[in-house]
């Protein structure tokens, strides 16, 4: 039956959801009945992709050679360490409360035995911390701690800068100012360019993020074939999305016809949402940034623009250091391969023995974006998909 006008809306609930089983049905057994001659690795860019794959045990039912590759998309994965002892130290002071999105108090800062390790560590010493899962908390802690300085500290890519931009703007048209801003703002193109441009990426094809190209736009994600001459496909967050995303990159990269296919249509459009975009262009310049581990990717940070210093939290650290990104992985902790998509999880030697949930050495296994912790938790259903075996 064909979905009409005149169905109940109950109906045609049923009929988009059979549709939808159908056709992710069809895709899988395109995909299962492919043969290769060799491995195929195809990147995802977001962690939201990696959760999907990994919770519907994608990889046990796909051919062994074809390899999915979690790959940078995990915000705070890639905050440097030194930001998060910036953070620290703002707390450390009884003027200020530091206001973290909940899995940033848990990242190791990667310091010295005898110091402290992480934002929860320093709220259980008495350092001001507060978790939030939202600007508005962060407005509401303000308005209830007029006498204090509350700086938020923010990790994200473009899909969080948007609305730490519509914060900015709230707050510039209202008498609130007693918020300081801790950023740790990245752009995600910039970082699958540096990794595309690494001669032995041995990368087949890309899954491009579907929340930030509905942010920025599908045209921001045409470089991966047009310069790169790598296939593409922009994925929603569903199985069926995800399927029908790796089954264009193969008939891609079959056709030696690479391109950027959008399986995101409902939400992705060319130009992306010109609203986002005006208003982080409005607070936010683009400039080099440190990415933890890995060290400084060329026009992929989001700073605060010069009118706006005087909200730079900052600006309010003394002996602010050099960024470096050398003391941000720990011994035997691969974080940075893998958020490059050159080993997975499983290929570090430390991945659930010395490393766990509980006991995280390495940032990629606090976050539920983290490839580490998803795999961690999906491990049974991870086909064993190690790089380097
Ligand atoms: Fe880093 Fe732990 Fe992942 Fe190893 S298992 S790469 S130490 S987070």
């Amino acid at each position: 039956m064909s979905i009409n006008s005149h169905q109940p809306d109950s109906l045609k609930e049923k009929l988009i959801a059979k549709d939808t089983i159908t056709r992710a049905a069809s895709n899988l057994k395109k995909i299962q009945s492919q043969t290769f001659d060799r491995d195929i690795r195809i990147l995802n860019v977001c962690g939201g992709h990696e959760r999907t794959i990994s919770d519907a045990g994608l990889r046990s039912l796909l051919p062994e050679q074809l390899k999915l590759i979690p790959g940078p998309g995990c915000p705070i994965c890639v905050c440097p360490a030194e930001t998060i002892n910036h953070a620290i130290s703002l707390s450390n002071n009884k003027h200020n409360i530091v206001a973290c999105f909940g899995d940033m108090i848990n990242v190791p800062a990667n310091n010295k035995k005898s110091e402290v390790q992480s934002l929860k560590e320093a709220k259980a010493s008495g350092n001001n911390i507060a978790a939030v899962s939202s600007p508005a908390e962060v407005i509401k802690l303000a308005l209830a701690n007029s006498d204090k300085t509350i700086i938020f500290f923010v990790a994200g890519f473009e899909t969080t800068m948007a609305p730490i931009a519509a914060m900015l703007d709230q707050i510039n048209h209202s008498s609130i100012n007693n918020v300081k801003f801790l950023i740790s703002g990245k752009k995600t193109w910039p970082i699958v360019s540096s990794l595309l441009n690494n001669n032995d990426h041995n990368l087949d094809g890309i899954i491009a993020p579907g929340h930030v190209a509905t942010i920025m736009g599908e045209d921001e994600w045409k470089f991966i074939p047009a310069e790169f001459k790598v296939a593409s496909a922009i994925s929603g967050f569903t199985i069926d999305s995800m399927l029908s995303s790796i089954h264009a990159i193969l008939s891609q990269i079959k056709n030696k016809s690479p391109s950027l296919e959008n399986h995101y249509q409902e939400t992705v459009t060319h130009q992306g949402n010109p609203t986002a975009q005006k208003l982080i262009k409005k607070y936010f310049n683009t400039g080099d940034s440190m990415w933890r581990g890995i060290g400084n990717i060329k026009n992929s940070g989001f700073t605060l623009k010069s009118e706006y210093q005087h909200i730079n939290a900052e600006l309010l650290i003394e002996n602010l250091t050099q960024k470096t990104h050398k003391s941000d992985t720990p011994s035997g902790c691969d974080c940075p391969k893998v958020t490059m998509g050159q080993l997975t999880p499983t290929d570090c030697i430390l991945f659930n023995k010395a490393c766990t949930p509980s006991n995280p050495i390495g940032a990629c296994m606090v976050s539920d974006e983290g490839a580490c912790q998803i795999w961690w938790h999906t491990l049974p259903m991870q086909n064993n998909q190690c790089i380097s075996t």
